[in-house]
Parts: structure tokens; sequence; C-alpha cells
């Protein structure tokens, strides 16, 4: 590609979701000339794609928005306890018209290749339309869930209905009535489709490979009371939110579920579960590091699954038998068990009778063929990783991000990687993110970054990356506290267990939001400890 239409930046962001929207908000301020490649044709990132039926937050709405503009907090309403995904996007384009964002974002193009060029202490950053831009810092605000897993079923190619999957689901929806429909996938994308379109299809079928834990979201609209409510304690709320290991408000306990009675466990069970939400996850300090403890709430679990679906032979197949509780990540429903004792739905369980093949006319199993309509594939995504590792991205001496992650991730605080200068990586593997509320979680990174380049600019320095042994230190304090949990117990997304081949690596940093801000703080107040400025 030749020089003549290079185009010379302070800063390039790729992804126009809450990170890098809030990133270009925020560099603009501090006077940088930036610009966003996106490569929907809308802002929203997650929120603009995920458009399948049912898809809505899991966190409660009042912790799902930025925080970072008291005003935008004012004149927001959200209307419901969790905001459905078309309100979650209105949201975005009113934040993407007040800040006035657009115009920074150039949209349908995606980005190929970043390379760093030593000598000039730029990044080169290249896209599918043919633009070279040279930028001093690239900031990655390309997701943790944004690339789909592969549809890897023999035959998929050749069946004649329709093909839907959860990440790009048409914008305009699809109407099943009459249909006979196929879901495949039984994740948190996979459980909302299931519940919402049970209802309307004629007949659907799901196709369950690992049952997952499902608790109810107790949604509703919200009332004016609630309104109220929200608006008078917000500040306060926000402060607490942003001071707990989630970033957000879960009623953490130090109490010990082996040292609760039955009755106690039951009745502090009962009581999160009417609340409804991730409360319920975290009941007691030990049922995430202890299995004893844990296996009383998986039998709670259980219970609940057992009382709520009539058939017992499908409650049992319900019933996630091979992983502890929360080590792969907690669904919040709204209906979802209930969703089996409609007569029009059936439950396939692979792993007693797998997939063999997809043919014209639906979907074989080792058992029988199994005719539909439409396939709707939610198997989930390459996490945290995919994105990343699919862009030809080079640091210094040409080394190439898949190299330096082929074992796995190394980052320092999930913030940058040893060898790429002045790339950033918003909620980067090796970060709380995917474990706490992910907007404070954004707002924090895009922070830290921007006041990482304002004082690069006052100190009169170049470039900065974090250092080798930073890194390697960071990576080791990541896996330790992972170890420290229940979590490397199962074959989840957090351990990269759910794509072929990859390194099986705990993701993300699960040693809490509070903890992790420390770090991040701690760093920056010591100019940049663990970091080469030059
Ligand atoms: P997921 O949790 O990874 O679920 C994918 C599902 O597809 C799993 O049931 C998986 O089974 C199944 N699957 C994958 N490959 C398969 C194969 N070859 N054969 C049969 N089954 C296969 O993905 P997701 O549902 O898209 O959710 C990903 C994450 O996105 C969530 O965990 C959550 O963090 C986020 N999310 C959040 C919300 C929300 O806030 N409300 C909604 C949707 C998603 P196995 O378990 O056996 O691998």
């Amino acid at each position: 590609m030749g020089e003549a239409n290079r185009i010379e930046l302070d800063a390039v962001i790729v992804g126009a979701g809450f990170a890098g929207m809030y990133m270009l908000h925020k560099l603009r301020g501090q006077g940088l000339n930036v610009r966003v490649i996106e490569a929907g044709s809308g802002v929203g990132g997650t929120w603009f794609w995920n458009r399948y039926p049912g898809a809505r937050v899991d966190i409660e709405s009042r912790d799902y928005g930025y925080s970072f503009d008291p005003e935008l907090e004012r004149e927001w309403r959200w209307s419901e306890r969790y905001a459905a995904q078309p309100e979650l996007l209105r949201y975005l384009n009113h934040v993407a018209d007040r800040y006035d964002l657009r115009r920074d974002i150039q949209f349908e193009t995606r980005v190929t290749a970043a390379h760093f060029d030593e000598a000039a202490a730029r990044w080169t950053i290249e896209t599918d339309r043919g633009d070279r831009l040279s930028a001093r810092f690239c900031i990655m605000a390309t997701g943790c869930l944004s690339e789909p897993k592969d549809i890897v079923f023999p035959g998929a190619e050749d069946f004649a209905g329709e093909v839907y999957r959860t990440f790009d689901y048409p914008e305009q929806g699809v109407d099943f009535t009459g249909k006979r429909v196929a879901v495949i996938g039984t994740g948190s994308s996979g459980l909302q489709t299931i519940t919402a379109i049970a209802p309307e299809c004629a007949h659907l079928t799901v196709f369950q490979r690992t049952p997952n834990y499902s608790v109810p979201a107790n949604n509703h609209p919200l009332t004016a009371d609630e309104q109220a409510e929200w608006d008078a304690e917000r500040e306060a709320y926000r402060a607490r939110a942003k001071a707990q290991p989630l970033a957000f408000w879960n009623e953490p306990t130090e109490a010990l579920a082996l040292e609760a009675t039955p009755e106690e466990r039951h009745r502090e069970f009962e009581r999160r579960w009417e609340f409804g939400g991730f409360r319920v996850g975290a009941p007691y300090a030990d049922t995430g590091v202890n299995l004893e403890a844990n296996r009383i709430l998986a039998d709670y679990a259980a219970d609940k699954i057992r009382s709520i679906v009539r058939d017992p032979h499908v409650a049992e197949r319900l019933t996630p038998r091979t992983y502890p509780f929360g080590t792969k990540r907690l669904c919040v429903d709204t209906g979802y068990y209930q969703v089996y004792n409609r007569d029009n739905v059936t439950l396939v369980d692979l792993r007693e009778t797998p997939i063999e093949r997809i043919t014209a006319d639906g979907i074989r199993t080792s058992e029988r063929d199994h005719p539909v309509d439409a396939i709707v594939y939610a198997l989930g995504f390459d996490a945290m990783t995919g994105t990343l590792a699919k862009l030809d991205i080079r640091g210094r001496d040409g080394l190439t991000l898949r190299e330096k992650w082929a074992h796995g991730p190394v980052t320092y605080l999930g913030l940058m990687i040893a060898g790429f200068p002045n790339l950033f990586t918003i909620t980067g593997p090796g970060s709380p993110s995917v474990l706490t509320n992910m907007v404070m979680s954004i707002e924090q990174h895009v922070e830290w970054i921007a006041a990482a380049i304002a004082w690069l600019d006052e100190h009169g320095k170049a470039t900065i990356e974090a250092t080798p042994q930073a890194e390697a230190e960071w990576v080791a304090h990541v896996a330790e506290v992972a170890h420290q949990t229940l979590y490397p117990l199962a074959d989840s997304w957090y351990m990269g267990a759910n794509v072929e081949g990859k390194p099986r690596v705990f993701l993300p940093y699960v040693g809490g939001f509070d903890a992790y801000v420390l770090a991040c703080n701690d760093a920056a107040a010591n100019d940049y400890r663990g970091f080469a400025t030059g």
C-alpha cells in the first residue's frame, strides 16, 4: 500500500462499543486527534451485534451505564430493572449523539493489521478499506466476546432451512410462527433465545451439550418509586459498587456456608433467589473456593430445577453435574426452566446422543433425525483473545501477538504487553473485565490509559510498555489467584476450554476489581512502575 493516503493521528481506537466510545471522548477531551475504526454500521459493540430475541443485560441497569458524567446519568431513564438489547443500543446511540462521537468513528471498516515502527515510535494501522493510518497510540477496544466460534458441524452447509447465529442475528428479527426451530448451545445467549422464542414457534428443539446453572433475574419494569430511589442514592451506590470485587453491589459477605446451619443456609439461599440475579451466586464467602460449600449451593440449585421442571428426566438433564456451581458463567434468566414444561419444547442431551451431522432437513444425532425449519447457533466465542489473535499485530522486532500469546495471553494488568509499546488493551486478558461489571472495568481502563498518555506528554516521553518482569509477575499472579478458586475445575470459556486447541489458561483476573484498581493506581503513582517509558 502506498504512503499517499496515509493519515497521521495521535491515536487509533479499534471498536466503538462502550470502551471505544468512552476512550474517544476522553482522548478528544485531552486534545488528541483520534479516529475509531468500527466494523459495524453503528455504535454499540456487543449491543450492536447481539440482537437475538431476549437479549438482555444481566446485571441491573443502574450498574450498566457510564458513571463518568453525572449529567448523563441524571438524564437517562432505564425502563426495566435489567435493560433489553434495544434499550441498551438506544442508550449507546444517545451517548454517541450527546458527545458528538460519530464524526471521529469510521464505520463498516475492519482493522486488519497494526505494526509498530520502532524508528518512528508509531503504529501503522491498516483496514480492509485500504486505509493506512499512522498513530502514536493504538488502543484495542475490541471487546472480550467479539469473535464468535465457528460452526463446526459436518454438513452445516447442506442445511436447506434458515440459519441464524445469536452473535449477528438479523436486525429486523425473525418470525418463527409455525416453524420448527433448533437452538444449539445453552450458554447465556442460548438461554435467552430459547426463553424468548419457545412461545412463538411451532416446535423448539434445544440441543444441549453442557447444562448451565441459571438463576432468576426477577426482571420487571421500573416503578417511579424505584427510579426515585435509584436517583437519590446514585452517587453513594456508585461509590460503594466501585469498592467491590465485582464493581457492582452483590451483597458480599464474610459468612461461611460451612459454618451456617442448614436452616440458615436455606433462608439465605431463598432470600437471594427471591431477589434474583448474581447475588444468588455468592451467598457465602466459601462457595467459590471450597468444594464442600459449593456442593451445598449446587444441591440447592438442583432442587430448584426439580421444583420447576415437571418431567424429572428433563430436570435431571438440565442439572449441571460436571463442574462446580458458578465456575461456568452463571446465567440469569426470565423463565428459562419453565420453558421445558411447554408441550412444544424438546431437550436433546448431546452427551447422550451427540450430533453426527447437519442434513438438508435438520439435525442428525446418534439417535435420530430432528427435522427443523431453522437453526439458531448459540455456540459462544473465542473469548478475550480471539479477536486480537486474529489481527496481524506486530510489535518490536516484528514480534507478532499470535507468537507472543501462543501458550496463552501474557499482559501486565491486562492493559499492556511487553514488546508492544503504546498498544493498550481495554479489559484485556489478565484484567478483571468479564468477572465484573464490564462498564465500570471499561471506565477504569479508559481513565488509566488516558492518564498514562497525559503523563507521557507531561514528562516528554514518547513510549510506554510493560516490562517483561512486571508482565511475568502479573501473569503468575493471575494464575495463582485463579487457582485459589474453583474456577479452573470447569471447561469454561474463562479457561479457554471452549475452543479446540486454545491453551488452557484462566483468562480474566479473579483477584477483584477493588484490589486490581489499587494495583493499577499504585503503578501509575510510582512513575508507572512495571512499565518502561522512553
Ligand atoms: P457460551 O456461554 O460459551 O455458550 C455456548 C454454548 O454452546 C454452550 O452451551 C456450549 O456447550 C455450546 N457449544 C459450543 N460448541 C458446541 C458444539 N460444538 N456442540 C455443541 N454445543 C456447543 O456462549 P454465550 O451463550 O454466547 O455466552 C458467552 C458469554 O457472553 C456469557 O458467558 C456472558 O458472559 C456473555 N453474555 C452475557 C449476556 C447477558 O449479559 N445477559 C447474554 C449473553 C452472553 P459447552 O458448555 O459444552 O461448551
